[in-house]
Formats: C-alpha cells, structure tokens, sequence
C-alpha cells in the first residue's frame, strides 16, 4: 500500500515541514554584516567587489523598510533579485493567531519552520501600547529549561533556543502588523522618523532565559539597535535574566541594552524555592555581578523585578530586606503582581499589601511601579506566554503519532 498523507491536520502539516526541512533556503536577516557580504560572495550571486554595496542596499531594504519579498527592491536589477530569491530567504513566519485584547495588548503566535531534524516551533509575542509608547515582550526560547515554581513557561521543557533571525523575526511581524514599517511608496531613502512609532522598547521578557541562548541573543539585538536599520535605542531595550550571573558582565559589555533582574526574593532559602537558579548563583554572588554592571550609572538603572505572592514574599519584613539589598545599586523596582495560572498553587498579594510594600519602598528612595496587569483576557501576561499553544501542541503530537503507527508518513 503506498502511504497517503492527509495534509489537512497541522500534524501532518508538520510532518510534512519535517521532511522538506533540509530544502530550506539560508536566511539574510540575522546575519551581521560581514556575514551576509559572506554569504552573498560564497553563494556566487555578488561578486567580492560588490558585497559592500550590496549589503548596504539590502540592509536597508530589509531592516528600515522592512521588505520582505526580494521583488520590492527596486534599485537591485530584477536578474539579481531572482538569484537572491533562489539562493535566500528573507520571508516572514507564518503567523497562527493573533489576538486583539480589549484593552488594545496583542498576542501573536507564530510558527517557525524546523531546524535540522526538529519539529516546527510556536511561540508567543506579546505587544503593550501604554500613553506615549508601545513595548514588544519578546521571546528567546521555546518553553525554559529553569523551573521557577510561579512561571507557566517554567512547567514546560525547552523545547529549543530561538535563532537570532527568530528572533528578529518576532519584532519584524509585529512591526508589519501594526503598520510600523514605512510604505513601500515612501522615496527611496526616507528615514522612519523614531517618533510616530508603534514598539518604541522591548523586552526580553516572553519565554524563556535569554542569557541561556547568548549568542542568538546578542547577535539579534546588535541588530535591533543598528541604527542604519531597526534603529531601537539601546536604552530603550531591557533584558530579563533570572540571574545566570556569568553572563552578566557580557551582555553590558557586548549587547550594552539594560538590565532587568527577577529577583523575587530577598532571603537565599525563599529565592532557591522560588528562582532555583539561585542555588547556582546566590544572592551575593548576583549581587556582586549588578554593582559591577558596565555603563551602570544613575541614568542607566538596573531593574528588579519582583512578583507579589501572597503570604510568600510580601511582608513588610521582606520590603526592608529588598531596600538593604540593593543599597548603593542605582535601582528601580517593579512590583508585578502574580499572574495566576491554571493548576499553581500561589495567590497573588492583596492590593493592599501590595501598596504597603509600594510605599515602603518608595519611602526609601526608589521608584517602584506596580505593572498593572495587562491582556489577561488573551492570556498575554507575563508567565504565561505559550499556555494555550502547548496544549494545542499536544494535541497535534497525538494525532501525528496516532497516524504514524497508522503507518501514514514518517517523520
Ligand atoms: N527568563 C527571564 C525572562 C522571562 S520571564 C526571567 O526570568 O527574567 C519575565 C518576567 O515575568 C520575569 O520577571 C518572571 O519572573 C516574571 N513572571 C513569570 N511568571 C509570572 C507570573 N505568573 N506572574 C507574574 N510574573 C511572572
Ligand atoms: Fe524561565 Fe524566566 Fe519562567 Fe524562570 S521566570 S521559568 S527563567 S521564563
């Protein structure tokens, strides 16, 4: 019997992708500079004497006016677009939902293709318009390999990094959903005015730990904040870490955007329950790493968050500890009051526990905004990125498995 295979499922859709994985074309965006004047010069498509022009131009096509279709670039002869859309891709990944909260937060959820011999991937991307600015929450893995007992994210395995085309690919789409690119019949060379702009910041705050998929990481933000391209300001990019301390001194040396630390807990007994990475790295040792943060200054503040749970974390005695904690660390601290999620056992903090602790800490010399809850009707919180995906994704791994004992496809 010649096997058939039923391409209207997703699960046999992904079968499908895994197979034709390696037919894939090397993508352009992600690439630094001098690795896409390589990879043009190796193909053979741009001769060696070109390559720095040709950089330029697609640099600009790609990264300012944010095309994604070779055929658009119109200063690049129509016999060289066909060779790059032969030998390249520079499309963007599909997108699986997407999601208008009501108070205007955004929740996507897009699908990669595999690597090597993986499964496709999904993942969540999460934007908040606030008055005179829009953050995109980007993600950096698919699910987390640390288990912070609060964190959805923590209850599902890494599935895998993120590469830095992913992850620009995050901020790519969500710039072409909200319009945020310039037309294609702005005049060649017209520079996006920075002000006017949907995602003003990001944060590195949706799935996964950043630090634990540092060159991907890095390589994307360098790209972000080029400003013959993205043009984000450094500033106005913040990486959340759990606390892999080695890494911290690096990415202010070599990414150079802020710092925002999950802190959580003042005491190392709490913080290994709650941030178990900390049994690893204690609190000293964290410590230690912030004071030394290179560019750290006044105007360069380190943030640390710290979620609210009730009856854990959210006593008064807790509050004095934090502010001798971060003595003589140019601080801000971001009270964020715990999402709960399906199947956790932790209660967020009363409101007025939680203004208590504001206060106190205000008090004592430091700005502390209490992030007020937002999409929680799209479920677009923090932690809870990827809930509802994964569940999908089970079904999906059941119906393909069903079908290949079914004897229908291999993957
Ligand atoms: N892994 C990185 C970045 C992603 S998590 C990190 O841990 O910093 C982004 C932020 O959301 C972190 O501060 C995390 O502790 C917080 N968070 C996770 N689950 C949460 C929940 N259920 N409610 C509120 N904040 C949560
Ligand atoms: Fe991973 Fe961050 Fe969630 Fe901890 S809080 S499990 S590090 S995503």
């Amino acid at each position: 019997m010649t096997p058939s295979l039923d391409l209207t499922t997703p699960a046999a859709r992904d079968a499908l992708a895994v197979r034709t994985a390696v037919q894939q074309k090397p993508s352009l965006i992600g690439l630094s500079r001098a690795e896409m004047a390589e990879a043009l010069v190796s193909s053979g498509v741009v001769p060696e004497r070109q390559a720095k022009m040709r950089v330029q131009q697609l640099w600009h096509w790609l990264y300012v006016r944010g095309v994604s279709d070779f055929t658009h670039m119109f200063n690049i002869s129509k016999d060289l677009r066909a060779e790059l859309d032969r030998r390249f891709a520079i499309a963007r990944p599909e997108i699986v939902e997407e999601q208008v909260s009501n108070d205007g937060t955004r929740k996507w959820l897009f699908r990669f293709p595999p690597r090597g011999a993986g499964r496709p991937v999904e993942i969540e991307t999460v934007y908040i318009p606030e008055e005179g600015r829009g953050t995109l929450c980007i993600s950096s893995q698919v699910g987390c390999t640390l288990t912070c007992s609060f964190c959805h994210t923590g209850t599902q395995k890494l599935v895998r990094n993120l590469t830095a085309e992913e992850i620009l690919a995050e901020l790519m789409t969500a710039r072409d959903r909200l319009g945020d690119f310039p037309g294609r019949d702005t005049p060649d060379g017209a520079i996006v005015p920075a002000e006017g702009r949907k995602i003003t910041n990001i944060v590195m705050m949706g799935m996964g730990e950043p630090l634990y998929n540092f060159e991907e990481v890095k390589k994307a933000l360098l790209i972000a904040s080029d400003g013959d391209g993205l043009s984000l300001s450094k500033r106005r990019i913040t990486l959340s870490t759990s606390g892999v301390v080695p890494e911290i001194a690096r990415t202010g040396a070599e990414i150079g955007v802020m710092l925002a630390i999950s802190l959580h807990a003042v005491r190392d007994d709490l913080r290994d329950m709650l941030v178990p990475i900390n049994k690893k790295y204690p609190l000293k040792e964290l410590m230690a790493a912030c004071r030394a943060y290179p560019g750290l200054s006044n105007a360069r503040r380190i943030t640390f968050e710290y979620v609210m749970l009730k009856d854990v974390n959210d006593s008064l005695d807790d509050a004095r500890l934090l502010v001798q904690l971060l003595k003589g660390i140019p601080a801000k601290i971001n009270l964020i009051p715990f999402n709960p999620w399906p199947g956790t056992n932790y209660q967020c903090s009363d409101w007025e526990t939680i203004e208590r602790f504001a206060d106190f800490i205000n008090e004592a010399g430091y700005a502390s905004p209490i992030r007020t809850p937002r999409g929680r009707d799209i479920l677009a919180a923090c932690g809870q990125l990827k809930s509802e995906s994964e569940r999908m994704r089970k079904v999906d791994r059941l119906a393909l498995e069903a079908m290949m004992i079914a004897g229908h496809g291999e993957a």
